[in-house]
């Protein structure tokens, strides 16, 4: 057990590191960040920070030396770096893990390989396995999506009908591996966060309801709008998963709600996610104190929510005119601010979330809506 007091490494200097770093903090831990990118979120608010590459093993290894546990903010951490902590200090969770999640190729196969539902696939690599691959999946439409390095919709294209020439759509694709999924007609999509500690505890977080909007996450609703079966059989199959990787840390499973009722597995992030951040007002623990306890092998909280919580993704967009007014949106009392502490703001940049309580999931949704709404109209953006 690493107890209060000690040093939590983490690898990359993002919002998930921020977040997950204060709720150490909360706790007494003390925090090490390794990113490059200088005055990053995270290192705000970390005692130690070492500015490399997420690739830079020297830096690695003064990370994990400073440390005396390991993990990640994101999943785009070169597999060796981790390798390399996992040599020195405690790594949560485990590498192999991140392999499988970093790969959409791997992570695919893992899923097939162990039994659980997701959309049909097939991994292609070349023009004449597209064509023999797109009926095998059911045919158009289908979504072809990179193997490595792909999230927020980046790297994937809708195959919306039989194309004439593969060779053509292969090369626009331009990546040297795929992954051809079937597409999915989906009524909702779903996303169970579910945390494990060395112990053999597994605490899923309720199922959130996400609403994405260009790919990006907009709104996210707990509890999901769907009958209890389905939220019972969505946190089973992300609880099932987290003990069929032997799971220590934190592990998000998006979904989809297929119209006929069925939960399939999209993807997997192996760290706290977008999907979970309602759960800092809303929750009885919220997923970065969550994380800290599952990397630090301490008993793990209650997730269970206290109200009904909306989130709402502030992007750059917001920031079009210059600082969002803040005073208006929080004059709705029910609603707290997160700012992740970025000098720049870019369009489709996550620059912090609004999380909005209420009685029920319907009212705090509208209430997201109607600040959602004020902000882009201050924004001059008009009401998208
Ligand atoms: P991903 O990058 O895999 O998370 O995909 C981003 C978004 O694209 C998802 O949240 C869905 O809205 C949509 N999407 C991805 N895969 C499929 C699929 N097989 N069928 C339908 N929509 C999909």
């Amino acid at each position: 057990m690493i107890l209060p007091g000690a040093c939590i490494g983490i690898l990359g200097g993002g919002q998930l590191g921020r977040m997950t770093g204060l709720a150490a903090r909360h706790m007494g831990y003390g925090i090490a960040v390794l990113e490059p990118t200088p005055r990053s979120p995270a290192a705000q608010i970390a005692d130690t920070v070492i500015e490399a590459a997420y690739d830079d093993l020297d830096g690695v290894r003064r990370l994990a030396r400073a440390a005396d546990v390991v993990t990640y903010e994101f999943e785009n951490i070169a597999i060796e770096a981790a390798r390399e902590a996992a040599g020195i200090v405690p790594t949560h969770p485990r590498p192999e893990i991140l392999h499988i999640c970093q790969n959409r190729a791997r992570e695919k196969q893992f899923l097939a390989d162990n039994g659980f539902p997701c959309a049909p696939f097939a991994i292609v690599d070349s023009a004449a396995a597209l064509r023999e691959a797109l009926p095998a999946v059911g045919g158009a439409p289908a979504v072809l999506k990179t193997a490595d390095f792909g999230y927020d919709g980046k790297g994937q294209q809708k195959i919306a009908e039989t194309p004439e020439d593969f060779e053509a759509l292969w090369r626009e694709f331009g990546a040297p591996r795929g992954v051809l999924e079937g597409f999915v007609d989906f009524a909702l999509e779903l996303s169970v966060i579910v945390a494990a500690n060395p112990a053999g505890e597994v605490r899923p977080f309720p199922v959130a309801e996400n609403i994405h909007t260009n790919h990006i996450l907009d709104f996210s609703i707990v509890p999901a709008r769907v009958p209890p079966d389905v939220a019972r059989a969505a946190v089973e199959l992300a609880s099932d998963i987290a003990r069929s990787l032997q799971l220590v840390g934190l592990l998000a499973v998006e979904m989809f709600l297929t119209r006929d009722g069925r939960v399939l597995v999209n993807e997997m992030a192996p760290r706290p996610h977008n999907s979970g951040h309602w759960s800092l007002d809303g929750a009885c623990t919220s997923q970065f104190e969550q994380h800290v306890r599952a990397v630090c092998g301490l008993p793990l909280g209650d997730p269970s929510a206290l109200k009904p919580t909306v989130m709402l993704n502030l992007l750059g967009d917001l920031w079009h005119r210059g600082t969002p007014d803040w005073s208006a949106c929080l004059s709705d009392p029910h609603a707290k601010l997160h700012l992740y502490g970025k000098a720049e703001a870019r369009p489709g940049r996550k620059m912090g979330h609004l999380n909005i309580l209420a009685d029920s999931a319907d009212d705090a949704l509208a209430r997201a809506r109607a600040i959602k709404a004020r902000l882009l109209r201050a924004a001059g953006l008009g009401d998208a």
